[in-house]
């Protein structure tokens, strides 16, 4: 079993409790508040600022800036045991969830198809993001997962000129685009959005990192695994639109606007591709990974009923319908 915190932990020596820690800037959600995170050890960002930055989820991507400032404030005392604080969704309230196909060049290649002339778009609708360990709702036997790089938008953008995509990007996460192949396909036309949206279909995750954290955020290692087993191992060095080139077309055509996703594409080895096809079911688990960012653990399990909307009893305004 992978370790739940892959990422390397901040080495703290003795002596260092006032200085500045100058480890990398990881930033999830515990509780609804942004917090920093090293290792297994995380940071209120509220109090580490002394409540000069809200550390609201919600709004954190509209002060950004401040947010990696106060980090190198950050002391080893501020820092604490994760215990069993649970890292939650890192991204609460986007006004937009973009998501792009067929963008992976072997995968297309390996499929005898031609690469896309421009990017495949289409939406997931917020309230189907979850977090990196909440389970997955199986909506039939042919749901089916798509480990993606995930990029955070970090300010309005509008006509990005090319070349300038990744200064409009404030972070990078790990995300599950899960799909129900029979809805998105069934019914004589696909749909993707519907389909690509139900219910905890979009865990992400488990923490932010800055684009210039990584060495090359163009060059990425991602995967992921069914109960143990490898199914997508490829690197964002093989996407057809890049990172940058994604924010440069949408904001030719959309405002976008801070906290703002895109799913970036999936590559080979999802399930309904294989022979014979294999889709996730309850009790299967399935781990997730991009370098640099952490790891995703998602159990697949029946969907949950809730209570059924509560129905008026026979008698007021309805007797009076009826009468
Ligand atoms: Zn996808």
């Amino acid at each position: 079993m992978p370790s739940r915190f892959p990422f390397e932990p901040l080495t703290l020596g003795a002596g260092q409790a006032t200085e500045n820690l100058g480890g990398r800037v990881r930033i999830g959600v515990i509780e609804g508040r942004a917090v920093f995170v090293a290792g297994d050890s995380f940071a209120d960002v509220g109090e580490v600022s002394g409540g000069a930055v809200r550390a609201d989820a919600r709004v954190m991507f509209e002060q950004w800036n401040e947010i990696v400032d106060v980090h190198r404030r950050c002391v080893r005392g501020d820092f604490r045991e994760l215990g069993g604080s649970v890292l939650e969704n890192p991204l609460q309230a986007p006004r937009q969830v973009f998501a792009v196909g067929a963008n992976y060049r072997r995968h297309i290649e390996e499929a005898g198809a031609h690469l896309p002339e421009r990017p495949l778009v289409f939406t997931k609708f917020p309230s189907c993001l979850t977090g990196p360990t909440s389970p997955v709702e199986l909506s039939s036997e042919n749901v089916d997962w798509e480990v993606e790089l995930v990029a955070v938008v970090g300010a309005r953008a509008d006509h990005v000129p090319p070349g300038r995509g990744w200064e409009y990007v404030s972070a990078l996460t790990g995300g599950q685009d899960i799909t129900d192949r029979v809805m998105q396909f069934d019914g004589g036309y696909p749909q993707f959005s519907l389909s690509k949206s139900l219910r905890t279909f979009g865990p992400v995750g488990p923490v932010l990192v800055t684009p210039d954290e990584f060495e090359n955020p163009d060059d990425l290692a991602l995967g992921c695994a069914l109960n143990g087993r490898t199914q997508q191992a490829a690197r964002t060095s093989d996407l057809v639109f890049s990172v940058p080139v994604l924010v440069e077309y949408l904001s030719s055509l959309c405002t976008l606007y801070p906290g703002d996703v895109i799913f970036t594409g999936t590559p080979s080895g999802v399930g309904a591709f294989m022979n014979p096809p294999r889709f996730l079911r309850p009790g299967d688990e399935l781990i997730s990974w991009v370098e640099g960012i952490g790891q995703l653990e998602n159990r697949a399990v029946p969907v949950s009923v809730q209570a059924a909307t509560t129905v008026p009893a026979v008698g007021g305004v309805w007797a009076g319908i009826g009468s």
